[in-house]
């Protein structure tokens, strides 16, 4: 069965905008990508989804995001301007307030969130990961789980290390074509330096990816270069060894082998020229989440000179305890926006690039696409379909998600879950973690 979704514009992203254009889908895969009528011409027996005055792109890719902790969205406003006692009731509520099925309706919502702001592949790091990963499977969202580890002391580093082993092993029997497990040590503040080398190695030897929090706040900044700070304080309180390294967060990563598993890296706020071409040289990613460095007061991440420099960026929502959406066409604006605000240009082409982080739409490729709409009164009028959807939508402007061929959010109804069920749930969890 093949099924034409057409609309005004169809933005391929790896080719031009077409206008009048539309996108045959076959099973999982993009059978054809053309002006209307090519396509139709060519599929004469597709059903035909007329979607009109909407745009139809690749889906969005969200690089970095926590989904296990939806509940805490607002959660945490007090505790913003002090990071450590912000991750301090973060852990406690998660750890302590919430049962895993608590946590897997906070995973399952927010990946509800997600497909309906047309996100159609997420980099989770969640320290429940099953509970993440089955989430995303029954809403039916694509994406890698990477499993947390934690442990600044070295002491216990093989004990962590063994513990976070297991946990990866079961993650993979529960992999899916849609969901594959990786691993995360969480920052240099939380996993010391024998945890990260044996986390390096065994992602080298059984090809797992990793995703990391890199180089994002100051008081990270300060353990790492000179031994200080809130981190060190904190490590000095539990009687925890601190080697200081003398160098940044990504030298850092270097020296201990994180960086030759080719990370993804959340955040790179406090990186130089050395740092980028590091970043470059080794082929890391990074995960550029605009919103949640500003709210926490993190910073900007060099986003213009990430792109300029070679180094391959995606954008991240981080989890909504921090942002407080996950909408990575919101992140996109932000992302520009600061980057201009700072004197680098960034162009909607290059952020919509970095959103859809090598989604394309062409023939052959796995069928994940969305359809935003442009009709809304703050898209009216439009020249330009990429600046209107960069600079003028949201998440809450898209009406269709297909991920794999299957139509998983349409017009107001995320199509796999109960959602009013999860609502109910979710206001359960609330009044616990409030009370
Ligand atoms: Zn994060």
């Amino acid at each position: 069965m093949t099924t034409i979704y057409s609309a005004r514009w169809v933005l391929p992203v790896s080719a031009a905008a077409i206008e009048d254009g539309a996108v045959a889908v076959e099973g999982q895969r993009i059978a054809g990508v053309g002006p209307e009528t090519e396509i139709v011409a060519k599929f004469p027996a597709a059903r035909i989804e007329s979607l009109g005055e909407a745009v139809i792109l690749p889906g969005l890719f969200n690089t970095h995001t926590h989904l296990e902790l939806t509940a805490l969205r607002g959660y945490l406003e007090k505790e913003e301007t002090d990071f450590f006692a912000w991750l301090r009731k973060l852990t406690i509520a998660r750890l302590e307030r919430m049962t895993p099925d608590d946590v897997r309706v906070s995973a399952t919502w927010g990946a509800c969130e997600a497909v309906r702001a047309g996100i159609t592949c997420v980099g989770d790091a969640s320290d429940s990961g099953l509970q993440s990963m089955l989430a995303l499977q029954e809403v039916g969202l694509r994406g890698v789980v990477f499993q947390e580890s934690f442990g600044p002391d070295p002491r216990l580093a093989q004990e962590n290390f063994e513990k976070l082993k297991v946990k990866v092993s079961e993650l993979r029997e529960h992999e899916s074509e849609l969901v594959r497990a990786g691993a995360s040590p969480h920052a240099p503040y939380t996993v010391c330096g024998p945890q990260l080398e044996l986390i390096a190695e065994l992602a080298l030897s059984e090809g797992l990816s990793l995703m990391m929090h890199a180089a994002e706040s100051e008081a990270e900044d300060l353990l790492l270069r000179e031994g200080c700070g809130a981190f060190a304080e904190g490590l000095a309180r539990r009687s925890i060894e601190w080697k200081t390294p003398g160098m940044s967060t990504i030298q850092y990563l270097k020296q201990v082998g994180i960086l030759d598993t080719q990370p993804l890296l959340a955040h790179c706020i406090r990186v130089d020229d050395k740092d980028i071409e590091t970043l470059r040289e080794t082929e890391c990613a990074v995960a550029h989440c605009p919103k949640s460095n500003a709210k926490l007061g993190h910073g900007r991440a060099p986003f213009a000179k990430f792109i300029e420099g070679g180094v391959l960026v995606g954008l991240g929502s981080d989890s909504v305890a921090s942002n407080n959406t996950c909408d990575i066409l919101e992140e996109a604006r932000f992302a520009t926006l600061l980057s201009r605000a700072a004197g680098a240009h960034i162009s909607a082409e290059g952020a919509l690039r970095a959103a859809t982080f090598g989604g394309q739409l062409s023939e052959g490729e796995r069928a994940d696409l969305i359809a935003v709409k442009l009709t809304g009164v703050h898209q009216t009028p439009g020249y330009d379909p990429v600046a209107t959807l960069i600079f003028a939508s949201s998440g809450r402007d898209v009406f269709l998600t297909v991920i794999d061929g299957r139509e998983v959010y349409r017009d107001g109804r995320v199509t796999t879950v109960d959602e009013d069920r999860l609502r109910a749930r979710l206001k359960e969890i609330a009044a616990n973690l409030h009370g």
